[in-house]
């Protein structure tokens, strides 16, 4: 089966996508699929792009066009409909079929972090896309949550809730991009002399592969782990859709 991929998304610098898919044709000797990026202002007239400009058999999708992917998609998958947002696209006779892969993603690094029986709670730093995914994973995993955004115009994060209840809401995910590079000395205000060494802090973000937001959290003896791990198995997970049959992922 020949390829011809890409990642979509607004600014792709951070990508680590396009030498991930290249080095695993090369590693299977392919050298017709192709994984090219593709920077849009715009997802306007998009659909019509992927077939007839590029010609593409399907694509991942990143900042900020996942939700706007979902409702472009011909058909997708429980998982694409239960966040509401599509990272992957299978493109199938001018069809696009849409998925997403940051929930089985996040799944796996999550259940390789936290203790097997983890009978606490979670926090959810913003309420963007990932947030979706890490929602959607945890309530699967019957850990209940909060979702702690900022608020507009002020830019303010209400942390009453954790400040309360801070031994039962152990496990921490950070969802937005605060902190990732070039930014890499901003984080979240989150009132890290708070957290101890039963608490767990994970980071969505790969790159730096230790945030500001995770340095402070080990260095106030929290556990710590970043995006890395989630990012290598919802690359995994996409490369799996779009060769399977069928279009439903199992989580
Ligand atoms: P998104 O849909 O744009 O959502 C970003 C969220 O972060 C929103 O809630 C946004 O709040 C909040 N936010 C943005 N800037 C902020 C700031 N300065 N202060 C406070 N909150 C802020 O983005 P996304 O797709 O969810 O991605 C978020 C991060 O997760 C990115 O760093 C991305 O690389 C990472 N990610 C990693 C993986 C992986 O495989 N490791 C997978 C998916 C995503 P507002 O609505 O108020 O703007």
């Amino acid at each position: 089966l020949i390829h011809h991929l890409a990642l979509i998304g607004k600014s792709l610098g951070h990508s680590f996508s396009k030498k991930y898919f290249e080095d695993f044709f090369s590693a299977r000797g392919d050298k017709e699929s192709t994984y090219r990026l593709i920077e849009l202002d715009d997802i306007q007239g998009w659909k019509e792009k992927s077939l007839s400009v590029y010609n593409l058999t399907g694509f991942n999708v990143t900042i900020p066009y996942k939700k706007e992917i979902f409702n472009l998609c011909d058909d997708c998958t429980q998982e694409a409909l239960l966040t509401q947002s599509v990272n992957t696209v299978k493109i199938t006779k001018g069809k696009w079929l849409g998925t997403n892969t940051d929930l089985l993603g996040f799944d796996t690094a999550l259940q390789n972090f936290i203790p097997h029986e983890f009978a606490q709670k979670a926090a959810i730093l913003g309420d963007g896309g990932a947030a979706q995914a890490a929602k959607v994973v945890l309530k699967n995993r019957g850990i209940p949550f909060i979702t702690i955004k900022r608020s507009h115009p002020n830019n303010e994060f209400d942390w009453r809730e954790w400040l309360e209840n801070r031994d039962t809401y152990r496990l921490i995910v950070n969802t937005t991009p605060v902190g990732m590079y070039p930014f890499v000395d901003q984080t979240i205000p989150f009132p890290f002399d708070l957290l101890t060494e039963k608490h767990f802090l994970f980071d969505m973000i790969y790159n730096p592969s230790k945030t500001l937001f995770l340095s402070l959290g080990e260095k106030h003896n929290a556990k710590i782990k970043n995006g890395q791990e989630m990012l290598i198995k919802q690359a995994e997970a996409a490369w799996n859709f779009w060769n399977s049959d069928q279009m439903q992922p199992t989580i």
